[in-house]
């Protein structure tokens, strides 16, 4: 009875998932309809039980009006990678088993799945051997934890006992360039950090290393924090990491590298001269469910010195200690006791795609996004600000009130899907391909909307 149970839910899962993803290639991607609209749809708790796949035929119909086709090879918002199908069917599995992937004693199977899963991508990115991975929510629990390890370093090497608090503790100063993503910035927060000094960023968001030198020289002694970042989200550049770090590493300074996107260059061999350096600093943060595409959600944090790691997330105590064997449990890496296995899916990806695959998909990321730069440049009035080297392309039309309605105007027709945003004191049309299935026609798709939207706003200002 329960397993017809399952066998009917899942079946209608199943029929829905394919009927979606079939859709996004012909889809309008914005939703049709507001969160209101939904909720009126979703509003009534029956008084009683009601068959689990009728739920789930509900659910799917009533939603559907309301979902972004973020999954699209035409999405190009924020940063959102789609989901490649062996992550995606990985992460059905990972439901259905439904490991609680704390410790290895009970769940060997996801610890061991996870853990190959980091030694993999530690291998694909460059990065020490002897480091350890966290699977976090995203790049924003990553960063977290990767000031936590270096605060509790830096302290630690100050002779402060984190166990007394951060009241009366040694200042803990933080560096940060021009460009910080506001990630960071809440993960210092969070961790009762002040908000990083700006330091002095080039034309690219690119640290400029004199910068760092002079900041760095008002403060000696003073433990400190340099964050960096690999992948600007409107220029797609990194820092250079092989100047700024050894600078921070003269003076004392943990290195944190937000590379929530542009880690993933560290793969390719064409790309890899961008994040030249990275490999030097102490810790990392890149998301999986970006330009990996994991479905969400899934980060990295990923931390040279084991030890400075475990000090900040894991957990003791008697029946967790029995479960101790001397190497660090799944849960030790991220602040979470119970969590699902979202390591597996990276497993699932890595493995479909091997090494060659990851080459080329962020390789053709990048490709695409030349591309889809070059021709949209090529529309009169349109400006591309930054030097495309990654994923991410600035455009900026006549005037900042020009930009924003033709981005309302993209939005309205809804073919593709682009963000405004603003860089460089200027309203911009923002461009990230972060998406697997992004492919050519995508990209002369997405030129010729965004040609019609200019043509449609210069109509209406004459
Ligand atoms: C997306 C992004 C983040 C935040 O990542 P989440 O996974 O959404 O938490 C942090 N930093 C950069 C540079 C990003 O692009």
């Amino acid at each position: 009875m329960s397993d017809f149970r399952y066998q009917t839910a899942l079946a209608a899962a199943h029929v829905h998932a394919l009927e979606w993803l079939g859709s996004l290639h012909t889809r309008t991607l914005p939703p049709r309809v507001d969160d209101a609209v939904i909720a009126g749809s979703l509003g009534e708790l029956p008084d009683g039980p009601e068959d689990a796949a009728a739920t789930i035929d509900l659910l799917a119909e009533r939603m559907e009006p309301g979902l972004t086709g973020i999954g699209s090879g035409r999405f190009f918002g924020f940063v959102m990678g789609g989901a490649h199908p062996a992550a995606l069917a990985a992460d059905w599995l990972v439901s259905a088993w439904d490991q609680n992937a704390a410790m290895r004693a009970t769940t060997p199977a996801t610890a061991a799945a996870e853990e190959t899963a980091g030694r993999w991508v530690l291998d694909l990115l460059g990065l020490p051997r002897g480091a350890s991975v966290g699977f976090a929510t995203g790049a924003t629990m990553a960063n977290f934890v990767g000031i936590l390890a270096a605060r509790g370093e830096l302290l630690r090497r100050a002779g402060w006992d984190l166990d007394r608090g951060m009241v009366g503790a040694p200042p803990i100063r933080v560096l940060a360039g021009a460009q910080v993503h506001l990630s960071p910035e809440a993960a210092l927060r969070y961790a009762g950090l002040p908000q990083p000094e700006l330091v002095a960023a080039d034309r690219q968001s690119r640290m400029i290393p004199a910068a760092l030198e002079a900041a760095l020289a008002t403060a000696p002694g003073q433990p400190t924090i340099v964050l960096l970042q690999a992948g600007d989200i409107h220029s797609g550049d990194s820092d250079p990491f092989a100047e700024l770090i050894p600078i921070a590493h003269r003076h004392g300074a943990w290195v944190h590298v937000d590379g929530a996107i542009g880690l993933w260059q560290a793969a390719s061999p064409a790309l890899r001269h961008l994040v030249a350096g990275v490999e030097l600093a102490d810790s990392w943060t890149t998301d999986a469910h970006k330009t990996l595409n994991v479905p969400y959600d899934c980060g990295l944090v990923i931390v040279r010195d084991e030890r400075a790691h475990r000090a900040a997330t894991a957990m003791h105590g008697p029946y967790i200690d029995d479960f101790n064997d001397g190497h660090g449990q799944p849960f030790d890496y991220v602040p979470e006791m119970s969590r699902r296995a979202r390591g597996v899916p990276v497993w699932a990806v890595l493995r479909s795609l091997g090494r060659q695959g990851v080459v080329d998909l962020v390789d053709r990321m990048a490709l695409r996004a030349r591309r889809l730069a070059e021709g949209i440049a090529a529309i009169p009035g349109a400006t591309v600000l930054n030097n495309v080297v990654f994923t991410q392309a600035s455009i900026v039309f006549e005037s900042d009130e020009t930009t924003r309605r033709v981005v309302a105007a993209i939005l309205d027709e809804g073919e593709v899907w682009m963000s405004g945003s603003e860089w460089q004191g200027r309203i911009v049309l923002r461009i990230s391909v972060s998406n697997w299935q992004t492919s050519e026609d995508d990209v002369e798709r997405s030129i010729a909307a965004v040609a019609r939207a200019v043509a449609l706003v210069g109509a209406g200002v004459g």
